[in-house]
């Protein structure tokens, strides 16, 4: 760390100032460039601090050019993981971040899901991947205006480095970014989830709920089982009516699985009177699953089914699918 640094070379405090800028906000793309910095010093930090904890191993872009994946290798342990960029029409730039190699929860629709657990990213790890693309974008005089933990992993049960994580995006000294732009998406672990609101997090939540019931729920997503639906909603709900923001609610459409007209009204009526906002997330179709995506004639009809009960959503543009980059498809292989 900076300040470790700062304190064995007994410099002054605004060196740690002066570091973050150029590091955080002007992002720099070497110590060289730290030019606040006299060059015996820059070459002493080169020494004792890595500049960055990811190296790139292969980008691949979508046909659109609007989606970018990034296939990294960690340097403490050459493992490797997938984080995607995602340029929106209306001039948003979107990391999607991966806070965990692998996943230990195991969601049957998901690729990630599918290679097991191998291990969580540290807090710097997190941080390096949106950097990355800070300082891609910065080339373009663009900025990352959001950052969502839907990449690999389940971020409740890497709580405190993607807490760690938060604190850096959010830090004015740093990437000084407003909580509203971050999303934390997870697939529902209760206890956690109280831990990260009881910790003061004031970002935006969403839940991967993906079934209409606890019972088909708990085929779906095995972590269902131990933290059933309801007490899953009502701290969601409450969490909503304190801070009067919605609660998106992720709901994958997998042809003859979740998809009917039963299970669209049973979603209404599940979310009836919350204060939510449903993403109907047409399913990205992994290797070696023989799950499909619904037509879209009965995602339409669902669409419609949610209409007419009033329920706000929308239905997802999927990006990056021609990559592999798309929801639930990553899963560490170009
Ligand atoms: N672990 C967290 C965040 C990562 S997954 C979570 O589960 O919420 C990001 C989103 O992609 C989740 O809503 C997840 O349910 C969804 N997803 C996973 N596999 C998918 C697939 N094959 N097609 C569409 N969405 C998928
Ligand atoms: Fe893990 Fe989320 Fe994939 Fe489920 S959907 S296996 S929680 S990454």
């Amino acid at each position: 760390m900076i300040e470790n640094f700062v304190h064995i070379h007994s410099l002054p405090s605004y060196r740690v100032k002066q570091f973050n800028v150029a590091y955080y906000q002007e992002l720099i793309g070497s110590y060289d460039d730290l030019l606040t910095w006299p060059k015996d010093l820059r070459l002493q930090l080169q020494k004792a601090l890595r500049f960055t904890s990811l190296r790139e191993i292969k980008r691949a872009v979508s046909l659109h050019h609007d989606t970018e994946k990034i296939l990294f290798e960690r340097i403490s342990d050459n493992k490797r993981f997938e984080t995607v960029l995602m340029r929106h029409a209306d001039g948003r730039n979107t990391v999607c971040v991966s806070c965990m190699i692998g996943c230990p929860v195991g969601c049957i629709f998901c690729a990630t899901g599918r290679m097991g657990f191998q291990g969580n990213l540290t807090a710097e790890e997190i941080v390096d991947q949106v950097l990355f693309f800070s300082r891609v974008l910065k080339k373009e005089k663009q900025t990352v205006t959001n950052i969502v933990f839907m990449g690999m992993g389940e971020p409740l049960l890497n709580l405190n480095n993607v807490l760690d994580a938060i604190s850096i995006f959010t830090d004015p000294k740093k990437m000084g970014m407003s909580e509203r732009r971050i999303t934390v998406s997870t697939s529902g672990h209760t206890d956690n989830l109280k831990k990260l609101l009881v910790h003061g997090y004031a970002g935006r939540l969403a839940l991967s709920l993906h079934a209409p019931n606890q019972k088909l729920r708990e085929q779906l997503m095995p972590i269902a089982k131990k933290f059933p639906l309801d007490d899953l909603l009502g701290v969601l709900q409450s969490h909503a009516e304190k801070t009067n923001k919605r609660v998106s609610f992720e709901y994958t459409l997998i042809n003859g699985v979740n998809d009917t007209r039963k299970n669209a009204e049973e979603l209404a009526s599940l979310l009836r009177h919350r204060l939510t906002h449903v993403n109907l997330i047409p399913f990205n179709p992994i290797l070696g699953l023989s799950l499909k995506r619904s037509t879209v004639e009965a995602i339409q009809n669902f669409s419609r089914v949610l209409t007419n009960k009033h329920v706000h959503h929308t239905v997802r543009v999927t990006m990056g699918d021609d990559i592999a980059a798309a929801c639930g498809q990553l899963a560490g292989k170009i």
